[in-house]
């Protein structure tokens, strides 16, 4: 049986997650519990309405039967069990359905509950359109009467959308999270990471990643927001409890590790701008139309062009060091930018690949200015002073060589793939 949910978190507090963490609580209380890793499913990052990351939750669960040889150890009171049994739709409804109506943040306009329970997966195709465009609610509740599930949405339901596509989602390449939280009387409170652990916690775990960002000396496993969530450390492999003995940190109410479709690109797929529609995302192909430049509010803009048109891209602050690789850039250099459409109709990019770099030659300079050509093989001729010389043209230094590119650790979007995972991956750097 699956349950999905999503949406029961605000700005201000919870977070599904530490929610999904309750119920399977009780679940297991309840002789039933987990038959795959619990799966935090990030969507669409480009959605304008969303509340913080994007992320809905799923779990599949089953009624326990003595296989202690086939349990395994996935939280400090979570396991995963080998198989389970046909549990009582009705007794899952409603236990979810009460955790839901407890801890949801139902007085935030942006929080729109919803949750799913199901005997049926529904197809893979439609947590694929949720992580890349905009579906609607109809669309959601069309799949879901065709798996005969059971479900309830609040306020504007919206949440229906993200349950239904966490339970529809099915790992291709994935990642895994240890999430652990905070006590109750911590939440709000400066959160506790010493930050030399968290280095030495990176170093002595290659398969973990976005752990800190060297470059702005800053620790990227603790959010910001007052939820739940003390850190999260996210690696290619599921063996992640070893971190939780290097970590020093304030105490934890409770861990888990999640099964995730962050660091996987799955929200990108290949197009042409003219296909590029707001709220999507993609990887497009193409030139630099007009050479970056800043914004006072520190972005860095430029245009792209293809066969089918032209898009303006951003590099925003904080992307950082990112944008110093950007401003690099000059009309006629090939790039694969990857990104989305968020706001303003302008393409915020996520990593780069540079292709090719056009080749600029200069004249000689003297007097702090270009020397002008005196014809075809007879040198350059200073205006300012007077001078000849016989030089040649010179190629100028771009400083930028073909490769990718990647906004720090720290301004990453959840699903976005680090270069981290794509060299451990081994897929993207031929061709
Ligand atoms: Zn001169």
């Amino acid at each position: 049986m699956y349950i999905g949910l999503d949406d029961t978190d605000s700005t201000r507090g919870m977070c599904t997650t530490y929610l999904a963490a309750l119920i399977i609580e009780e679940l297991q209380e309840r002789g039933m519990g987990l038959v795959e890793y619990p799966r935090l499913v990030r969507l669409n990052p480009n959605i304008p309405w969303k509340t913080r990351g994007n992320g809905a939750l799923s779990m599949r669960i089953g009624r326990i039967v003595d296989n202690e040889d086939k349990k395994r150890k996935i939280g400090d009171r979570y396991h995963l069990y080998g198989a389970g049994e046909e549990c009582s739709s009705g007794e899952v409804f409603d236990l979810v359905r009460a955790a839901v109506e407890r801890y949801s943040y139902f007085d935030d306009e942006k929080t729109n509950p919803g949750f799913v329970v199901s005997e049926r997966k529904p197809p893979r195709a439609f947590y694929e359109r949720c992580a890349r465009e905009i579906v609607d609610l109809e669309d959601a509740l069309k799949v879901l009467d065709s798996a005969g599930a059971s479900y309830m949405g609040y306020k504007d339901r919206r949440g229906l959308i993200g349950a239904t596509a966490a339970i529809a989602y099915e790992p291709a390449f994935c990642t895994y999270e240890l999430i652990a939280y905070r006590k109750d009387e911590n939440i709000g409170e400066r959160r506790v990471i010493d930050r030399d652990s968290v280095i030495e916690m990176d170093r002595r775990f290659p398969e973990t990643f976005d752990n800190y960002d060297y470059e702005n000396d800053h620790v990227c496993i603790a959010p910001n927001s007052p939820c739940p969530v003390l850190f999260g450390v996210r690696g290619m492999s599921p063996e992640l409890s070893g971190v939780l003995e290097v970590l020093r940190t304030e105490e934890a109410e409770r861990w888990m590790i999640y099964q995730t479709n962050q660091g996987t690109d799955e929200h990108l797929e290949r197009k042409s701008i003219g296909d590029m529609r707001e709220h999507t995302s993609g990887i497009i192909e193409g030139l630099i139309k007009t050479r970056p430049r800043t914004t006072e509010g520190g972005h860095v803009i430029f245009e792209l062009m293809d066969g089918d048109g032209a898009m303006a891209c951003a590099a925003y602050e904080p992307t950082k060091q990112f944008r110093e690789v950007v401003l690099k850039l000059l009309p006629g250099d090939r790039v694969e930018l990857y990104g989305g459409m968020n706001r303003y109709d302008t393409f915020n990019m996520e990593k780069m690949r540079v292709r090719d770099t056009v080749r600029i030659l200069k004249n000689p300079v003297c007097c702090g200015v270009s020397m002008k050509s005196m014809g075809r093989g007879k040198g350059f001729r200073c205006e300012k002073c007077g001078r000849r010389t016989k030089e040649d043209r010179k190629e100028l230094e771009r400083g930028l060589k073909p490769g990718f590119y990647e906004v720090p650790s720290c301004a990453r979007r959840h699903l976005s793939m680090p270069l981290k995972v794509m060299g451990m991956q081994g897929s993207c750097f031929e061709g």
